[in-house]
C-alpha cells in the first residue's frame, strides 16, 4: 500500500515511516524540518520504496499531491511539546488548526484514510481518571497559552469528525498520551530526553514543582504499532482512539530511576514552574489513557515497562552522543 505521513521526520512519524517501509509499503514523508530532522530518516532514506519532500504542511498545492498518491494518510505534522507552545503560541495555533485543514480538504476530495494525530492535552485538567474518549474536556483560561495546544487540537478534532459526518470522509483519531522513546528531542521541554541527558552528563536532574505529578509514558514503537493497526480495522473509522501505556509514574520516580540507570553520578534537583517555564505555563497533576475503546478495536496496548523504555532511550543518546 501507499502511505504519505505529514511530519515524517519527527520523531513519531520517522519510526511510523520505518515501520512501514519493513512491511514492504510505499512510503511519502513531508516534513518542513522545524523539529523534525533527516537524520531521523537515516535507515530509510536511501531505500526505493521511501520518497520524501521538504515544505510545510500548509503548502495545499504539494499536500493535494502527495495525498492523491497515497491509500492511507498520517497527518503528524504539529508542533508539539510543552516549552515550544508556550513559548510560540501563534505558531502553535496556526500550525496545528490550519495543517489538519489543508490535510482534510485534500483528503476529502477522494475518501483518503486519513489520521488526524491529537493528544491527551485535550482532556486538559480533567479529574476523572482514567480519561475517556466520551469524557468532557477541561481547558484553563487564555490567557494560559499552554492550553492553546489543547485546543487547537481539539479543532483538528472536531474538524476531522465534521467531514467524516457531512462528507463521509473516513478519518481515524488519536490522542497519543506522553510517548517516548529513541530520537525524541529534549529541546522542547520533554521530560525524558532532558532527564536521560542531564544523566549521562552527571548534571543535576531537574524535576519541576514537587514531582509528585504522574504520567503514564508510552513506547512509540508500540504506539506506531497501534496506528498500523488501526489503519486495518474498519470499524476504528469516524472514531477517537486513546493511544499509550496506562502505567503510571511520578516525575520524581521517574528521576530516581534514570539516575540509577545512568551511573548515579547526577543529583534530583526540585525547580518552581515560575523558573523552569515562560508565563503561561501550568501543569497537571495525573493523567491516565482508559484503553479498553483501542483494545476492543485492535486487541493490542502497548505495555512496555518504565524501565525499559528508560534502558533503550540511554542506548540511543549514548550511541548518538546527543
Ligand atoms: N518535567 C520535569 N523536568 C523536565 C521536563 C519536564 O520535571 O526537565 C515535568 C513537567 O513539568 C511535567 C512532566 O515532567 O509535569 C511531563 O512533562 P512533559 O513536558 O514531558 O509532558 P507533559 O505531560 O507535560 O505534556
Amino acid at each position: 500500500m501507499k502511505f504519505f505521513i505529514t511530519g515524517g521526520a519527527g520523531f513519531i512519524g520517522s519510526h511510523l515511516a520505518e515501520h512501514l517501509i519493513a512491511d514492504g509499503h510505499e512510503v511519502w514523508v513531508l516534513d518542513d524540518l522545524s523539529t523534525g530532522a533527516m537524520a531521523n530518516l537515516d535507515a530509510i532514506v536511501e531505500h526505493p520504496k521511501f520518497h520524501h519532500r521538504i515544505g510545510t504542511v500548509t503548502d495545499e498545492e504539494l499536500v493535494s499531491e502527495l495525498v492523491d498518491r497515497a491509500d492511507v494518510v498520517y497527518h503528524l505534522a504539529a508542533a508539539v511539546g510543552v516549552k515550544l507552545i508556550v513559548e510560540r503560541p501563534t505558531h502553535t495555533i496556526e500550525t496545528n488548526v490550519r495543517g489538519a485543514e489543508v490535510v482534510l480538504k485534500a483528503a476529502a476530495k477522494k475518501d483518503k484514510l486519513t489520521f488526524i494525530a491529537s493528544t491527551s492535552e485535550v482532556y486538559g485538567k480533567g479529574v476523572k481518571l482514567p480519561f475517556g474518549e466520551e469524557d468532557d474536556l477541561l481547558f484553563g483560561a487564555t490567557t494560559k497559552s499552554r492550553w492553546a495546544y489543547a485546543c487547537s487540537k481539539a479543532i483538528d478534532e472536531y474538524l476531522a469528525l465534521a467531514y467524516s459526518r457531512e462528507r463521509g470522509t473516513p478519518v481515524i483519531i488519536t490522542r497519543f498520551f506522553n510517548t517516548v522513546g529513541p530520537r525524541q528531542t529534549g529541546r522542547y521541554g520533554m521530560v525524558l530526553p532532558n532527564f536521560v541527558q542531564q544523566g549521562l552528563a552527571g548534571e543535576d536532574i531537574t524535576i519541576y514543582g514537587t514531582g509528585d505529578q504522574r504520567r503514564c509514558f508510552g513506547y512509540v514503537g508500540e504506539v506506531v504499532e497501534c496506528l498500523v493497526k488501526l489503519a486495518q480495522e474498519p470499524t476504528a473509522i469516524g472514531r477517537v482512539f486513546n493511544v499509550g501505556n496506562d502505567r503510571e509514574i511520578s516525575i520524581n520516580d521517574l528521576a530516581a530511576l534514570v539516575q540509577q540507570r545512568t551511573g548515579g553520578r547526577s543529583k534530583l534537583t526540585h525547580i518552581e514552574y515560575d523558573e523552569a517555564y515562560p508565563d503561561g505555563f501550568e501543569d497537571m497533576d495525573r493523567r491516565i489513557p482508559d484503553l479498553s475503546r483501542l483494545v476492543d478495536a485492535i486487541g493490542y496496548r502497548p505495555t512496555m515497562h518504565t524501565e525499559d523504555i528508560v534502558d533503550r532511550v540511554i542506548e540511543y543518546h549514548t550511541e548518538t552522543g546527543d
